[in-house]
């Protein structure tokens, strides 16, 4: 693996693809433990969970389905600033068992957000995936009940993580040099 350069910015290679799909096997044997014979509906958020999901969803050796949803963010005018708002579940999730799986929790709002809103359509549990969690740039407690990698606070790409949409196809992890 190489150096990644984007506009001024330089990316080192940071957890492997092997790295990733080993620990993304253990974390499916944990959602096994908690939702076989359950059917669960895994949701994944689009853009940035693509890759992951499509990997996690493999692993899962019982019954279980999957849908997409987008989170997008609108600039408003309200108090608490960005209005954002969940597309695309057009299906009914009454009683089910649900597991939102998303890429990164960094300040943590999208995750209690998405949580809240999955919550209002009656399903039966929610639980929460990310493939990484930055827990120093915590600012709202969100329950994320499997994570397959804390990291420092600091930006990262590939594996369907984006830099203004760029980088998204790289295979592994790259994480933003620290001496620039
Ligand atoms: P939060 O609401 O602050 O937790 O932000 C979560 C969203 O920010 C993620 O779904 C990503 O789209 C984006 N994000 C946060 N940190 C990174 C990063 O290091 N690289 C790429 N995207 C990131
Ligand atoms: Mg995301």
């Amino acid at each position: 693996m190489d150096k990644v350069v984007i506009g001024d910015k330089t990316f080192v290679p940071y957890i492997t693809n092997e790295e990733i799909q080993k620990r993304i096997q253990e974390v499916a044997q944990e959602i096994k433990k908690d939702c076989e014979g359950k059917n669960p509906l895994f949701v994944c958020v689009l853009n940035g969970a693509f890759i992951f999901a499509a990997d996690l969803f493999r692993k899962i050796d019982f019954p279980a389905e999957i849908s997409f949803i987008r989170y997008k963010s609108y600039s408003g005018t309200t108090s608490t600033g960005t209005v954002r708002k969940m597309l695309g579940l057009d299906m009914d999730i009454t009683g089910r068992t649900v597991v939102i799986v998303e890429d990164i929790v960094d300040t943590g709002y999208t995750a209690v957000q998405l949580v809240e809103e999955i919550k209002k359509l009656n399903p039966a549990e929610v639980k929460f995936a990310s493939l990484l969690v930055k827990p120093d740039s915590a600012k709202v407690d969100a329950k994320v009940d499997y994570c397959c990698f804390e990291i420092p606070s600091k930006f990262i790409l590939g594996y369907g993580l984006d830099l203004d949409e760029q980088a998204r196809n790289l295979k592994d992890i790259y994480i933003l040099e620290s001496n620039k």
